[in-house]
Protein backbone atom coordinates (compact mmCIF):
# COMPACT_ATOMS: atom_id res chain seq x y z
CA UNK A 1 0.00 0.00 0.00
CA UNK A 2 1.19 3.55 -0.61
CA UNK A 3 -0.15 6.14 1.69
CA UNK A 4 0.43 9.65 -0.10
CA UNK A 5 0.13 13.12 2.46
CA UNK A 6 1.42 16.89 1.59
CA UNK A 7 3.57 16.63 4.15
CA UNK A 8 5.50 13.46 5.74
CA UNK A 9 7.45 13.98 8.60
CA UNK A 10 10.10 11.32 9.26
CA UNK A 11 11.78 13.10 12.24
CA UNK A 12 14.76 11.25 11.59
CA UNK A 13 15.69 13.19 8.95
CA UNK A 14 13.75 16.55 7.27
CA UNK A 15 10.48 17.13 6.39
CA UNK A 16 9.20 16.05 2.51
CA UNK A 17 6.30 17.97 0.73
CA UNK A 18 4.09 15.74 -1.32
CA UNK A 19 5.78 12.75 0.03
CA UNK A 20 4.42 9.14 0.42
CA UNK A 21 5.16 6.10 2.59
CA UNK A 22 5.13 2.28 0.82
CA UNK A 23 3.81 -0.13 3.62
CA UNK A 24 4.42 -3.38 3.20
CA UNK A 25 2.58 -5.85 5.79
CA UNK A 26 3.34 -4.44 9.32
CA UNK A 27 6.20 -2.59 7.89
CA UNK A 28 7.78 0.92 6.27
CA UNK A 29 9.02 -0.49 3.20
CA UNK A 30 10.04 2.83 1.83
CA UNK A 31 9.45 6.82 2.60
CA UNK A 32 10.23 9.43 -0.04
CA UNK A 33 8.73 12.04 -2.38
CA UNK A 34 5.48 11.30 -4.23
CA UNK A 35 6.92 11.33 -7.82
CA UNK A 36 10.17 9.32 -6.64
CA UNK A 37 8.50 6.64 -5.00
CA UNK A 38 4.66 6.40 -7.49
CA UNK A 39 6.24 5.01 -10.39
CA UNK A 40 7.90 2.05 -9.47
CA UNK A 41 5.65 0.92 -6.69
CA UNK A 42 2.95 -0.91 -7.30
CA UNK A 43 -0.46 -1.54 -4.89
CA UNK A 44 -2.94 0.24 -3.81
CA UNK A 45 -2.69 3.93 -3.67
CA UNK A 46 -4.35 6.12 -0.54
CA UNK A 47 -3.89 9.85 -0.49
CA UNK A 48 -4.10 11.56 2.95
CA UNK A 49 -4.51 15.00 1.59
CA UNK A 50 -4.07 18.06 3.42
CA UNK A 51 -2.12 16.25 6.69
CA UNK A 52 1.21 16.08 8.21
CA UNK A 53 2.07 12.42 8.36
CA UNK A 54 4.52 11.37 11.36
CA UNK A 55 5.37 8.48 13.46
CA UNK A 56 3.19 7.47 16.32
CA UNK A 57 4.28 8.85 19.55
CA UNK A 58 5.66 7.15 21.76
CA UNK A 59 4.54 7.87 25.73
CA UNK A 60 7.25 6.86 27.85
CA UNK A 61 5.15 6.92 30.96
CA UNK A 62 1.81 6.27 31.70
CA UNK A 63 -1.05 4.65 34.39
CA UNK A 64 -3.49 3.93 32.13
CA UNK A 65 -5.41 2.08 35.19
CA UNK A 66 -5.64 5.46 36.69
CA UNK A 67 -7.59 6.83 34.04
CA UNK A 68 -11.01 6.98 35.49
CA UNK A 69 -9.89 8.81 38.65
CA UNK A 70 -9.46 12.35 36.17
CA UNK A 71 -10.07 14.96 38.69
CA UNK A 72 -10.85 13.21 41.80
CA UNK A 73 -7.80 14.05 44.06
CA UNK A 74 -7.89 17.68 44.15
CA UNK A 75 -3.57 19.43 43.77
CA UNK A 76 -2.08 19.06 46.97
CA UNK A 77 0.05 21.73 49.02
CA UNK A 78 3.00 18.69 49.73
CA UNK A 79 3.35 15.40 47.51
CA UNK A 80 3.77 13.40 51.15
CA UNK A 81 -0.03 14.78 51.68
CA UNK A 82 -1.10 13.16 48.17
CA UNK A 83 0.18 9.65 48.51
CA UNK A 84 -2.70 8.82 51.33
CA UNK A 85 -5.37 10.14 49.37
CA UNK A 86 -4.26 8.27 46.49
CA UNK A 87 -3.84 4.86 48.48
CA UNK A 88 -7.62 5.75 49.84
CA UNK A 89 -8.75 6.17 46.59
CA UNK A 90 -7.29 2.66 45.14
CA UNK A 91 -8.17 0.47 47.95
CA UNK A 92 -11.91 1.39 46.82
CA UNK A 93 -11.63 0.25 43.53
CA UNK A 94 -12.12 -3.36 42.26
CA UNK A 95 -10.57 -5.17 39.25
CA UNK A 96 -13.29 -4.20 37.40
CA UNK A 97 -13.00 -0.55 37.99
CA UNK A 98 -9.24 -0.79 37.20
CA UNK A 99 -10.02 -2.44 34.13
CA UNK A 100 -12.28 -0.15 32.52
CA UNK A 101 -10.48 2.57 33.78
CA UNK A 102 -7.25 1.36 31.53
CA UNK A 103 -8.97 0.71 28.88
CA UNK A 104 -10.86 4.26 28.59
CA UNK A 105 -7.00 5.78 29.18
CA UNK A 106 -6.04 3.19 26.15
CA UNK A 107 -8.94 4.19 24.32
CA UNK A 108 -8.03 8.27 24.67
CA UNK A 109 -4.08 7.32 23.99
CA UNK A 110 -5.03 6.12 20.63
CA UNK A 111 -7.57 9.30 20.12
CA UNK A 112 -4.54 11.88 20.61
CA UNK A 113 -2.05 9.76 18.35
CA UNK A 114 0.22 7.51 21.30
CA UNK A 115 1.16 4.11 19.27
CA UNK A 116 3.92 2.85 21.63
CA UNK A 117 2.98 3.27 25.36
CA UNK A 118 5.16 2.39 28.97
CA UNK A 119 2.45 1.58 31.19
CA UNK A 120 2.85 0.86 35.15
CA UNK A 121 0.61 -1.82 35.73
CA UNK A 122 -1.22 -1.70 39.75
CA UNK A 123 -3.30 -4.76 38.27
CA UNK A 124 -1.13 -7.15 36.74
CA UNK A 125 -4.04 -9.36 36.90
CA UNK A 126 -5.47 -7.45 34.26
CA UNK A 127 -2.87 -8.98 31.55
CA UNK A 128 -2.70 -10.25 29.00
CA UNK A 129 -6.69 -9.85 28.60
CA UNK A 130 -6.34 -6.16 28.64
CA UNK A 131 -3.20 -6.39 25.89
CA UNK A 132 -5.67 -8.10 23.11
CA UNK A 133 -8.28 -4.87 24.50
CA UNK A 134 -6.70 -2.58 22.44
CA UNK A 135 -4.65 -1.86 19.22
CA UNK A 136 -1.81 -0.15 20.57
CA UNK A 137 2.02 -1.36 21.43
CA UNK A 138 2.09 -1.95 25.25
CA UNK A 139 5.38 -2.52 27.66
CA UNK A 140 3.81 -3.51 30.96
CA UNK A 141 5.96 -2.42 33.36
CA UNK A 142 4.93 -4.88 36.53
CA UNK A 143 4.71 -2.12 39.42
CA UNK A 144 6.21 -3.70 42.88
CA UNK A 145 6.34 -1.86 46.44
CA UNK A 146 7.45 -3.17 49.72
CA UNK A 147 7.00 -0.73 52.50
CA UNK A 148 4.02 -2.01 54.18
CA UNK A 149 4.07 -5.80 52.32
CA UNK A 150 5.43 -8.48 55.08
CA UNK A 151 6.63 -10.08 52.31
CA UNK A 152 10.63 -10.73 51.40
CA UNK A 153 11.89 -8.79 48.71
CA UNK A 154 13.14 -12.00 46.83
CA UNK A 155 8.93 -13.07 47.04
CA UNK A 156 7.94 -9.34 45.78
CA UNK A 157 10.04 -9.76 42.64
CA UNK A 158 9.40 -13.51 42.12
CA UNK A 159 5.78 -13.06 41.85
CA UNK A 160 6.47 -10.25 39.46
CA UNK A 161 8.83 -12.21 37.10
CA UNK A 162 6.47 -15.22 37.41
CA UNK A 163 3.85 -13.02 35.84
CA UNK A 164 6.32 -11.58 33.23
CA UNK A 165 7.36 -15.27 32.15
CA UNK A 166 3.81 -16.12 31.65
CA UNK A 167 3.08 -12.91 29.24
CA UNK A 168 3.77 -13.71 25.53
CA UNK A 169 1.97 -11.08 23.01
CA UNK A 170 3.38 -10.39 18.92
CA UNK A 171 3.05 -6.75 20.00
CA UNK A 172 3.11 -6.36 23.76
CA UNK A 173 6.04 -6.83 26.20
CA UNK A 174 6.37 -6.86 30.14
CA UNK A 175 8.99 -4.95 32.01
CA UNK A 176 9.83 -4.52 35.83
CA UNK A 177 8.56 -1.45 38.06
CA UNK A 178 10.08 -1.25 41.49
CA UNK A 179 7.96 1.77 42.24
CA UNK A 180 10.62 4.20 43.81
CA UNK A 181 13.04 4.28 46.03
CA UNK A 182 11.00 6.02 48.98
CA UNK A 183 8.41 2.91 48.54
CA UNK A 184 10.45 -0.12 48.54
CA UNK A 185 13.83 -1.67 50.00
CA UNK A 186 17.15 -1.41 48.82
CA UNK A 187 16.96 -5.14 48.93
CA UNK A 188 14.17 -5.34 46.60
CA UNK A 189 15.99 -2.37 43.95
CA UNK A 190 18.90 -4.12 43.70
CA UNK A 191 17.25 -7.77 43.16
CA UNK A 192 15.36 -6.57 39.77
CA UNK A 193 18.40 -4.73 38.57
CA UNK A 194 20.13 -7.86 38.44
CA UNK A 195 17.01 -10.08 37.63
CA UNK A 196 16.17 -7.35 34.54
CA UNK A 197 20.47 -7.76 33.56
CA UNK A 198 19.93 -11.17 33.69
CA UNK A 199 16.63 -11.42 31.43
CA UNK A 200 17.34 -8.54 29.37
CA UNK A 201 14.30 -6.89 30.76
CA UNK A 202 13.73 -2.72 31.00
CA UNK A 203 12.89 -1.08 34.79
CA UNK A 204 11.01 1.95 35.10
CA UNK A 205 10.99 4.09 38.76
CA UNK A 206 10.01 6.88 40.08
CA UNK A 207 13.03 8.54 40.93
CA UNK A 208 13.42 11.77 42.84
CA UNK A 209 10.52 13.43 42.00
CA UNK A 210 9.41 15.55 45.14
CA UNK A 211 11.67 17.71 47.70
CA UNK A 212 10.27 15.53 50.22
CA UNK A 213 11.92 12.91 48.53
CA UNK A 214 15.20 14.48 48.01
CA UNK A 215 15.16 15.40 51.39
CA UNK A 216 14.62 11.88 52.69
CA UNK A 217 17.31 10.83 51.12
CA UNK A 218 19.96 13.30 51.47
CA UNK A 219 19.09 14.40 54.93
CA UNK A 220 17.57 11.93 56.94
CA UNK A 221 14.61 14.00 57.79
CA UNK A 222 11.59 15.75 56.78
CA UNK A 223 7.81 14.73 56.64
CA UNK A 224 8.25 12.12 54.14
CA UNK A 225 11.33 10.70 56.23
CA UNK A 226 8.99 10.47 59.47
CA UNK A 227 6.12 9.30 57.40
CA UNK A 228 7.19 6.64 56.59
CA UNK A 229 9.19 5.90 59.79
CA UNK A 230 5.70 6.02 61.58
CA UNK A 231 4.57 3.83 59.10
CA UNK A 232 7.27 0.99 59.91
CA UNK A 233 9.62 1.20 57.02
CA UNK A 234 13.21 0.78 57.84
CA UNK A 235 14.80 4.35 57.61
CA UNK A 236 18.45 3.10 57.12
CA UNK A 237 19.39 4.01 53.80
CA UNK A 238 18.22 7.51 54.67
CA UNK A 239 20.83 9.65 55.11
CA UNK A 240 23.78 8.54 52.17
CA UNK A 241 23.31 10.70 49.32
CA UNK A 242 20.53 11.60 46.61
CA UNK A 243 17.56 9.39 45.28
CA UNK A 244 19.79 9.41 41.86
CA UNK A 245 22.66 8.10 44.05
CA UNK A 246 20.37 5.19 45.48
CA UNK A 247 19.12 4.09 42.28
CA UNK A 248 23.27 4.05 41.52
CA UNK A 249 23.82 2.26 44.65
CA UNK A 250 21.64 -0.66 43.41
CA UNK A 251 22.93 -0.61 40.39
CA UNK A 252 19.91 0.63 38.57
CA UNK A 253 21.19 2.91 36.13
CA UNK A 254 21.65 2.01 32.51
CA UNK A 255 20.75 1.43 29.48
CA UNK A 256 17.68 -0.74 30.06
CA UNK A 257 16.74 1.49 33.14
CA UNK A 258 13.70 4.26 32.69
CA UNK A 259 14.18 7.33 35.35
CA UNK A 260 10.62 8.89 35.79
CA UNK A 261 10.58 12.13 36.66
CA UNK A 262 13.74 13.30 38.32
CA UNK A 263 12.75 16.74 39.27
CA UNK A 264 15.53 17.35 42.44
CA UNK A 265 19.02 17.04 41.52
CA UNK A 266 22.34 16.90 43.64
CA UNK A 267 25.33 18.21 42.18
CA UNK A 268 27.37 15.53 40.00
CA UNK A 269 23.54 13.51 39.48
CA UNK A 270 23.02 14.74 36.35
CA UNK A 271 26.64 13.42 34.86
CA UNK A 272 26.39 10.18 36.50
CA UNK A 273 22.88 9.72 34.71
CA UNK A 274 24.23 10.97 31.55
CA UNK A 275 27.37 8.54 32.08
CA UNK A 276 25.21 5.66 32.71
CA UNK A 277 22.85 6.51 29.37
CA UNK A 278 19.94 6.41 31.56
CA UNK A 279 16.68 7.48 29.99
CA UNK A 280 14.92 10.31 32.27
CA UNK A 281 11.13 10.53 31.47
CA UNK A 282 9.16 13.71 32.04
CA UNK A 283 5.65 14.11 32.76
CA UNK A 284 4.57 17.93 32.27
CA UNK A 285 1.51 18.06 33.03
CA UNK A 286 1.85 16.07 36.19
CA UNK A 287 4.95 18.14 37.22
CA UNK A 288 2.69 21.31 37.10
CA UNK A 289 -0.03 19.01 39.22
CA UNK A 290 2.72 19.42 42.12
CA UNK A 291 4.11 21.95 41.73
CA UNK A 292 7.59 20.66 41.85
CA UNK A 293 10.82 22.62 41.21
CA UNK A 294 11.71 23.07 38.23
CA UNK A 295 12.50 20.30 35.80
CA UNK A 296 16.27 20.20 35.29
CA UNK A 297 16.10 19.79 31.78
CA UNK A 298 19.04 21.97 30.95
CA UNK A 299 21.39 19.92 33.22
CA UNK A 300 20.35 16.53 32.05
CA UNK A 301 20.40 17.85 28.11
CA UNK A 302 23.74 19.11 28.70
CA UNK A 303 24.69 15.78 30.56
CA UNK A 304 23.48 13.62 27.73
CA UNK A 305 20.57 12.11 28.98
CA UNK A 306 17.95 10.51 27.16
CA UNK A 307 15.02 12.95 27.47
CA UNK A 308 11.77 11.66 27.13
CA UNK A 309 7.44 12.52 27.66
CA UNK A 310 4.78 11.01 29.30
CA UNK A 311 2.01 11.51 30.30
CA UNK A 312 1.90 9.84 33.60
CA UNK A 313 -1.70 9.34 34.90
CA UNK A 314 -5.05 11.59 34.44
CA UNK A 315 -5.30 11.53 38.50
CA UNK A 316 -2.52 13.77 38.57
CA UNK A 317 -3.68 16.10 36.03
CA UNK A 318 -5.26 19.37 36.64
CA UNK A 319 -9.03 19.96 36.21
CA UNK A 320 -9.92 22.03 33.54
CA UNK A 321 -13.10 24.40 32.87
CA UNK A 322 -12.69 24.43 29.47
CA UNK A 323 -12.78 20.58 28.29
CA UNK A 324 -12.80 16.72 29.75
CA UNK A 325 -8.88 16.32 30.60
CA UNK A 326 -7.77 13.78 28.52
CA UNK A 327 -4.59 11.47 28.16
CA UNK A 328 -2.82 13.46 25.55
CA UNK A 329 1.09 12.99 24.64
CA UNK A 330 0.19 16.64 22.58
CA UNK A 331 -0.96 18.20 25.62
CA UNK A 332 1.84 17.06 27.58
CA UNK A 333 4.46 18.39 24.56
CA UNK A 334 2.25 21.96 24.60
CA UNK A 335 2.76 21.85 28.48
CA UNK A 336 6.48 21.45 28.22
CA UNK A 337 7.11 23.96 25.33
CA UNK A 338 4.43 26.76 27.68
CA UNK A 339 7.23 26.38 30.22
CA UNK A 340 10.51 25.79 28.29
CA UNK A 341 10.35 27.89 25.03
CA UNK A 342 13.91 27.68 24.26
CA UNK A 343 13.66 24.46 23.44
CA UNK A 344 12.97 24.13 20.27
CA UNK A 345 9.51 22.16 18.68
CA UNK A 346 11.44 20.28 16.85
CA UNK A 347 13.38 18.71 19.80
CA UNK A 348 10.37 18.68 21.81
CA UNK A 349 8.64 16.31 18.89
CA UNK A 350 12.01 14.46 19.44
CA UNK A 351 10.89 13.94 23.21
CA UNK A 352 7.87 12.34 22.25
CA UNK A 353 8.78 10.18 19.27
CA UNK A 354 12.56 8.83 18.74
CA UNK A 355 13.89 9.46 22.59
CA UNK A 356 10.94 7.20 23.76
CA UNK A 357 11.54 4.73 21.20
CA UNK A 358 15.14 4.42 22.45
CA UNK A 359 14.19 4.69 26.22
CA UNK A 360 12.24 0.92 24.79
CA UNK A 361 15.08 -0.44 23.12
CA UNK A 362 13.02 0.53 19.88
CA UNK A 363 14.96 2.89 18.41
CA UNK A 364 14.79 2.50 14.39
CA UNK A 365 11.69 0.45 14.85
CA UNK A 366 9.25 2.99 16.19
CA UNK A 367 9.31 6.83 16.45
CA UNK A 368 10.59 7.43 13.31
CA UNK A 369 9.40 6.63 9.67
CA UNK A 370 12.20 4.82 7.88
CA UNK A 371 13.14 1.88 5.64
CA UNK A 372 12.30 -1.56 7.75
CA UNK A 373 10.37 0.48 10.82
CA UNK A 374 7.37 -0.93 11.98
CA UNK A 375 4.56 0.74 10.54
CA UNK A 376 2.75 2.46 13.13
CA UNK A 377 2.30 6.02 12.41
CA UNK A 378 -0.50 9.03 12.82
CA UNK A 379 -1.74 12.07 10.52
CA UNK A 380 -3.10 15.68 11.97
CA UNK A 381 -4.17 18.17 9.60
CA UNK A 382 -2.02 20.64 7.96
CA UNK A 383 -2.47 23.28 5.63
CA UNK A 384 0.21 25.65 6.60
CA UNK A 385 3.41 27.01 5.33
CA UNK A 386 6.75 24.27 5.51
CA UNK A 387 7.67 26.91 8.63
CA UNK A 388 5.44 25.92 10.53
CA UNK A 389 5.20 22.14 10.39
CA UNK A 390 6.91 21.24 13.94
CA UNK A 391 4.61 23.81 15.54
CA UNK A 392 1.82 22.70 14.38
CA UNK A 393 2.58 19.30 15.02
CA UNK A 394 3.74 20.32 18.80
CA UNK A 395 0.24 22.41 19.57
CA UNK A 396 -1.99 19.90 17.31
CA UNK A 397 -5.28 20.69 19.84
CA UNK A 398 -7.49 17.63 18.75
CA UNK A 399 -7.45 13.78 17.96
CA UNK A 400 -5.23 12.96 15.32
CA UNK A 401 -7.00 12.15 11.51
CA UNK A 402 -5.58 8.67 11.32
CA UNK A 403 -3.25 6.30 12.89
CA UNK A 404 -1.74 3.08 12.32
CA UNK A 405 -0.20 0.24 14.78
CA UNK A 406 1.41 -2.67 13.02
CA UNK A 407 0.46 -1.83 9.84
CA UNK A 408 -3.74 -2.03 11.03
CA UNK A 409 -5.64 1.07 11.07
CA UNK A 410 -6.34 1.95 14.84
CA UNK A 411 -7.93 5.48 13.30
CA UNK A 412 -9.49 4.59 9.91
CA UNK A 413 -8.50 8.09 7.99
ZN1 LIG B 1 4.04 7.54 37.52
Amino acid sequence: MILRARTILPVSRPPIENGAIVISENRIHAVGSWPDLQPPAAGEILDLGEVILLPGLVNAHCHLDYTDMAGQLPPPKKFTDWIPLMLAAKAEWSYTEYARSWLNGARMLVQTGTTTVADIEAAPELLPEMWDATPLRIFSFLEMTGVRSKRAPVEILGQALEKADSLAHPRCRAALSPHAPYSTSPELLRLCAEAARERNLLVATHVAESEQEFEMFTGACGEMFHWLQRNGRDMGDCGHGSPVQHIERAGLTGTNFLAIHVNCLAPGDAELLGRRNTHIVHCPRSHEYFRHPPFPHKELAGAGANLCLGTDSLATVRKSEKEKIKLSLFAEMQAFAGRNNGVPPEDILKMATIAGAKALGMAGQIGELSENALADFIAVPFAGKKADIFDAVVHHASTVSASMIDGKWAVAP
